[in-house]
């Protein structure tokens, strides 16, 4: 490998030797950028590699409130400030019990280069706590984004620092955590957060678009490579969140019929066809578990999860979703799926697949189209909320949505092109990678040594 990425790996491991998730992010990143490096000399000398693992800023900070037995509870909250390089920073906040600095490390690297890609001026950063919203009452979750917002609100704005939700972080939070804000800096700043609800300053087609950016992304991929299409694919879709929920729905759309979806507890499997109106029901209204799926669809079958393997991925299938979580899909996992088929991967989560998986995916010639490209419709549709907030003015869901499919296609574009120039075929992973760092490495060197 290059002198200097090796240098930089070496470096950053022995700094971050406590943060498995993040070095998982950066080794992913910088070994695939290879090529570019072997052709860029100026690189070294500006550090550019050196300053994109460090970020800008970290914060932590304490978030106290009081559960509904009167009892204190203390959580810790983080904001990682990566890079505005191109923009303020944008991402999500995340609050569930894993939280950690590596994985909101790992999150913030990964938003950077995903933000990059999406053609739109927004930099890369991400947030949350350690607090777990399942199984809280409304009155707590209110109260914890309270706490949370009232530290939160010195380091945020429209233009300093846009977060938006991730996993366990819906409407709901959204607006306990807007109406904090708007209570302390007395004013309306609609741009400071977004997936905001329709009501005060949300953009139509936000909650949809990551998980019908995905299957954008998915149907140009498919194209690209023997004109397939969506059409008659089976498909299966880990999680049963905001982004596999669209997910579903899109790839419904497009004529797959999708058999089985999960939440962290197992999967269902409905050979019909999954019935995408309940699931909605099941987990957007009512906030219960998949396995409720069978009290209306007693013929389906519920696979509980006993180990680290995801039931999800043994059940055969041409194209899979990992939409749930980091790390999703193990080796043995991948290979299950590969013996039984699988044509294309779709990374609706974050780093859903580790390095390895990853690349036995491609050397079995399935093709992946990576999470940094194929998720980022998200924010991309946020960055399309921030506009009409400033704006004043809002779009038709037509509108937004065929801006995010234009978004997805663009996405697609730069990552094949990528992938060509630098003779990678179809590793659009590769191509998202180096799509990206050449738009970022760009903006670093002409902003000189900050
Ligand atoms: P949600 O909280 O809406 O849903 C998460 C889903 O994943 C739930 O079904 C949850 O099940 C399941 N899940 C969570 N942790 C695990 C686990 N350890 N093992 C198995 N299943 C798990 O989150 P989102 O849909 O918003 O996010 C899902 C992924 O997509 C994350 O990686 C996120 O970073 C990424 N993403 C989200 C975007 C967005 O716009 N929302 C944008 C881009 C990326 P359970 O209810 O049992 O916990």
């Amino acid at each position: 490998m290059n002198e200097y990425l090796q240098r930089v790996l070496k470096n950053t491991r022995e700094k971050n030797i406590n943060e498995p998730e993040y070095l998982q992010a950066v080794e992913e990143v910088l070994t695939s950028l290879e090529p570019v490096i072997n052709c860029h000399h100026e690189f070294e000398e500006a550090a550019v590699l050196e300053r994109m693992v460090e970020p800008e800023r970290i914060i932590t900070f304490r978030v106290p409130w009081i559960n509904d037995e009167g009892k204190t509870v203390v959580n810790r909250g983080y904001r990682v400030q990566f890079s505005s390089l191109i923009g303020p920073y944008k991402g999500g906040l995340r609050f569930d019990k894993s939280v950690n600095q590596s994985i909101m490390k790992f999150l913030g690297f990964e938003q950077i280069f995903k933000n990059a890609l999406t053609g739109l001026p927004i930099g890369g950063g991400k947030g949350g706590s350690d607090f777990d919203p399942k199984g809280k009452s409304d009155r707590e979750v209110m109260h914890f984004c309270q706490s949370f917002m009232t530290e939160l609100q010195r380091h945020i704005g429209q233009d300093i620092d846009v977060p938006a939700g991730d996993i366990g972080v819906g409407a709901r939070e959204v607006g306990y955590l807007f109406g904090q804000y708007k209570r302390i800096k007395n004013g309306y700043e609609g741009g400071v957060i977004t997936g905001k609800g329709l009501s005060y300053g949300g953009s139509l087609a936000r909650t949809e678009a990551t998980g019908y950016g995905l299957i954008y992304f998915m149907r140009e991929m498919l194209e690209a490579n023997a004109h397939q299409s969506l059409k008659g694919k089976t498909v299966t879709i880990s999680g049963s969140g905001n982004v596999a929920i669209y997910a579903c729905e899109k790839a419904q759309a497009y004529g797959a019929n999708v058999v089985a979806m999960s939440d962290s507890a197992g999967c269902i499997y409905d050979k019909n066809g999954i019935d995408i109106a309940l699931i909605k029901q099941i987990k957007e209204v009512e906030r219960g578990r998949i396995k409720e799926y069978l009290k209306k669809h007693p013929d389906a079958k519920y696979i509980e999860r006993t180990d680290d393997n995801s039931p999800i991925w043994t059940i055969k299938t041409d194209i899979a979703l990992p939409c749930a979580t980091q790390n999703e899909v193990s080796l043995d996992s991948a290979k299950k799926l590969v013996e039984n088929g699988v044509i294309a991967i779709g990374e609706g989560a974050n780093m859903p697949c580790p390095k390895e998986v990853t690349e036995y995916f491609l050397e079995k010639g399935v093709l992946v189209a990576p999470a940094k490209a194929a998720n980022a419709g998200g924010v991309a549709t946020s960055a399309i909320e921030m506009s009409q907030n400033s704006m004043r003015y809002y779009m038709t869901f037509e509108e937004v949505d065929k801006k995010l499919d234009d978004i997805m296609v663009n996405i697609f574009k730069s990552c094949r092109e990528a992938a060509e120039k630098y003779n990678l075929g179809n590793n659009y992973v590769a191509g998202a990678n180096i799509a990206s760092f050449t738009k970022l490495s760009e903006a670093m060197l002409a902003q000189g040594i900050v």
